[in-house]
This record gives structure tokens, C-alpha cells and sequence, in this order.
């Protein structure tokens, strides 16, 4: 039997919008590996608590407000068949669009504070990648969700890098959003997931770190390859 690196986990997480879905999604394609995106779950319940009107008197709605609404919501992923492109469903209706806006960046760090909704994320995402060959991109892949992840990447860029990057990607999307509204947002998502008590975004001991500033995706790509390409060899060759 022909033997394989399929059941690799691949974990990579790091600050807000230094990329780490574009490089999960291609390393996942390269390696015909399912690329999950965990940062898309954490959008949808805020989409759903917003839709919900839990935001409409405050930033904060109370936990408990929250997980009641938890027992009602199933996210799942559906494959667009014209696109090809993976998109995150809340009981069965595509918000993939919705997910992305500024309003709900701008609840989502709070809303990933909470406890119960992380629990019930990690587990979905445990889920989903039990059998290996997967490329989940986040916050905690590396540290809470599989501690024992065969790779571990964590990426950071400049914030103004990031900032521009981020701005371009909504502009593609047809939302024009000023520079410095979309860098505030960044850095205040950043500072909430890294202060927070659960879970909170740090790099693995044993994650290997990607400054990305001056980098092409091309230039990403060799590095993982120069980076991992022995232990992807490795792993196939020890099956
Ligand atoms: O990856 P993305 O920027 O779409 O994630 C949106 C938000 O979801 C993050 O800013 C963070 O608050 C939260 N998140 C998280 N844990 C993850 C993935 C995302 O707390 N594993």
C-alpha cells in the first residue's frame, strides 16, 4: 500500500489578519488536506447573537444570555458546487458574506471570551479534524485544540501590513473601510485575544514562527517547505 502523510495535523495560528487563511487554504489544497476555518465559527455566533438583538444595548451581553442561544445554533460547512470554495452555514443558511463585515469583527473578540462558547467550538473543531489531513487556522489550534498538532505555525506581520492587507481584502469584497478604523479593529482584536483568561492567543512552545511583513505567498510556500518538508517526508515514510 502506497504510504502517506494524509493524517497529519497541521495547526496554525497567530495575530488577526496576517494572512493565515490564504496560507492554510493553499498548504491544505498543496497537500490535498480539508482546510478548516475556526475563526469562522466564532463569526457565526456572533452573527447569530447580533441577528438575535443581544448587541443592540450592549457590547457585552451577559454569558448566560448568550448560551442559550448556543442550544439553537448548528454551524456546519457546505461546499459551493460553482465555486468550489468552503462556506460556514448557521442552521442551514449560508452567511458566509455576512460573517466578514466590520460589525461583526468588531463583537467577535468578545464574544470568543466566553467560556462555553469556546468549549463548544473546540469541540466541533476536534470534530472535524479527528482523522488528520486537516489545516485548521485560529487562535488556540496549537495550544488548546490539538497540543499535539505534527506542525505548528505561528504568524505575525506589522501591524500597518496588516492593517493595508486587510483593507484590500474588503475592498475586493466591495467594503471600502478607512485604514485606520480597520488597524483599530486589528489591534483591539489582538489585545482582547491575547489578554483573555480562556484559551487566550499565544505561540506554542513548539510552534514555529512566520514573520510574513516582507513575504510573498510564493515565499511562504518554500518556507514551509524548507521548514517542515523533512517531517512531511518523515511522517509518510514511518506509516
Ligand atoms: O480568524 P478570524 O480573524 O476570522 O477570527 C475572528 C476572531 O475569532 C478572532 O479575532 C478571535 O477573537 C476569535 N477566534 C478565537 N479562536 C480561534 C479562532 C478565532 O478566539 N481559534
Amino acid at each position: 500500500m502506497e504510504r502517506t502523510s494524509r493524517d497529519l495535523i497541521i495547526a496554525i495560528d497567530g495575530h488577526s489578519s496576517t494572512g493565515k487563511s490564504t496560507y492554510a487554504k493553499l498548504i491544505a489544497k498543496e497537500l490535498g488536506y480539508v482546510y478548516v476555518d475556526s475563526g469562522a465559527m466564532y463569526r457565526a455566533v456572533t452573527l447569530y447573537c447580533m441577528e438575535h438583538g443581544l448587541f443592540d444595548q450592549t457590547d457585552e451581553p451577559e454569558a448566560g444570555e448568550v448560551n442559550a442561544h448556543l442550544e439553537h445554533l448548528y454551524i456546519t460547512f457546505r461546499r459551493n458546487p460553482e465555486t468550489g470554495v468552503n462556506e460556514t452555514c448557521i442552521n442551514g443558511r449560508v452567511v458566509e458574506q455576512e460573517i466578514r463585515s466590520m460589525a461583526v469583527s468588531d463583537h467577535v473578540s468578545y464574544i470568543s471570551t466566553l467560556p462555553d462558547v469556546r468549549t463548544q467550538m473546540v469541540e466541533l473543531q476536534r470534530e472535524i479534524g479527528q482523522d488528520g489531513g486537516v489545516v485548521m487556522d485560529g487562535r488556540d489550534i496549537g495550544t488548546v485544540v490539538y497540543p499535539h498538532a505534527h506542525i505548528k505555525i505561528f504568524m505575525t506581520a506589522r501591524p500597518d501590513v496588516r492593517a493595508e492587507r486587510r483593507r484590500k481584502e474588503l475592498e475586493g469584497k466591495g467594503i471600502d473601510e478607512d485604514f485606520e478604523k480597520v488597524k483599530r479593529n486589528i489591534m483591539e482584536r489582538d489585545r482582547i485575544d491575547s489578554g483573555r483568561a480562556t484559551s487566550p492567543l499565544k505561540q506554542a512552545e513548539d510552534a514555529v514562527l512566520l514573520d510574513n511583513s516582507e513575504m510573498t505567498i510564493a515565499g511562504q510556500m518554500s518556507w514551509f517547505y524548507e521548514t517542515f518538508g523533512k517531517r512531511l517526508k518523515a511522517h509518510g515514510e514511518e506509516d
